[in-house]
């Protein structure tokens, strides 16, 4: 098995020699030791019936070049990519999906041959997220993206726009960044569809009055700011705001349940967090590896512990 939690990438060449069976995936980060991603894949590769490991390796955002060239020469087939490494890969790929080019993230690359490829399932594993607990389509919701300005809210905002969602408000702490990504989304949003009294798009600041005015015409509020990861964290969002018609997602994953996801079930709303995310998004990196589906509730098992 894997004799090491986490892997250097000045040692690895020696490192994966000994390891049996061979490693031929890996989650990069700096740091990495905090990675799900080993939960569900190694039983994801054990329920597929391919001998291989896992592992996490720690890979500094000026080596990540290096790194690929490493894991490519080693036969790995593929590897995640988790903070700060998404943005950084970007230049380093071959090629980049649809959502990978516009959300300027790379989550998941394939070693094809001499080509390294690009992807960015964190949007897809969303929208995957949402209907599996949810029943509904990403496309048929009025959606606000709290953060939207940072790396996982531009992935999940791409998204709803690629999904040609019904409405999308983003909102984030520096305005600007939003307001840039509203006019390089906008061209989704172009069509004659009548909507009522809305816009079908806004770009907005954390002020109470206007996110007040805009949740009247939300279905689903998605927390992707960094808040809600520590207890101690300012409240995302006012309780006060939160109606019980809403569906919330707390994309943080954090142990326990979130101040928001708290507030929103006290005040009659839905809500999800951002495990389920992370399993559809490894879900879909595995299919992007292998061709075929992902053993799902292999996966799932090892990610939150039981069967569900
Ligand atoms: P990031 O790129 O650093 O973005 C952080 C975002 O949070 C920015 O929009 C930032 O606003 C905002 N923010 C930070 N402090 C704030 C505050 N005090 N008030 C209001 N907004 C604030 O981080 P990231 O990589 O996108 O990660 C964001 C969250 O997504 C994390 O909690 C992470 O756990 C989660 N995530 C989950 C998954 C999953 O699979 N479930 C995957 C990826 C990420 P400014 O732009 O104004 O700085």
């Amino acid at each position: 098995m894997s004799a090491k939690e986490v892997y250097q990438l000045d040692a690895l060449d020696a490192d994966l020699k000994e390891l049996h069976p061979p490693a031929r995936l890996a989650v990069l980060g700096h740091p990495v030791a905090h990675s799900r991603s080993p939960q569900m894949h190694q039983p994801a590769l054990a329920a597929a019936g391919i001998d291989a490991q896992y592992i996490r390796i720690d890979v500094p955002p000026e080596r990540l070049g290096e790194a690929f060239e490493k894991l490519r020469a080693a036969g790995f087939v593929g590897a995640n990519l988790t903070i700060p490494l998404k943005q950084e890969a970007v230049s380093l790929v071959s090629d980049l999906d649809e959502a990978a080019r516009l959300s300027r993230s790379v989550n998941t690359v394939l070693f094809d041959g001499d080509t390294v490829r690009g992807y960015s399932t964190d949007g897809a594993g969303f929208v995957r997220a949402i209907r599996e607990a949810f029943w509904v389509d990403v496309r048929d919701l009025r959606v606000m993206i709290l953060g939207a300005g940072g790396g996982a809210g531009r992935a999940l905002a791409v998204q709803c726009a690629m999904e040609r969602c019904s409405r999308l408000v983003l909102v984030n702490r520096t305005v600007e960044k939003v307001q840039a990504l509203e006019k390089e989304l906008s061209p989704f949003f172009r069509s004659d569809r009548l909507l009522g009294p809305t816009d079908r798009m806004a770009a907005i600041g954390f002020e109470v009055p206007r996110l007040q005015a805009e949740l009247e015409y939300i279905d689903l509020v998605v927390n992707a700011t960094s808040l809600g990861m520590k207890r101690s964290d300012p409240p995302v969002l006012p309780s006060s705001l939160i109606h019980p018609a809403l569906i919330v997602y707390d994309t943080v994953y954090a142990s326990g349940k979130s101040r928001l996801l708290e507030d929103a079930q006290a005040n009659g709303a839905r809500t999800g967090d951002g495990l389920s995310m992370l399993l559809h998004q490894g879900a879909l990196a595995f299919e992007i590896w292998f061709n075929r589906d992902a053993p799902l509730e292999a996966m799932r098992t090892g990610l939150y512990g039981t069967a569900s």
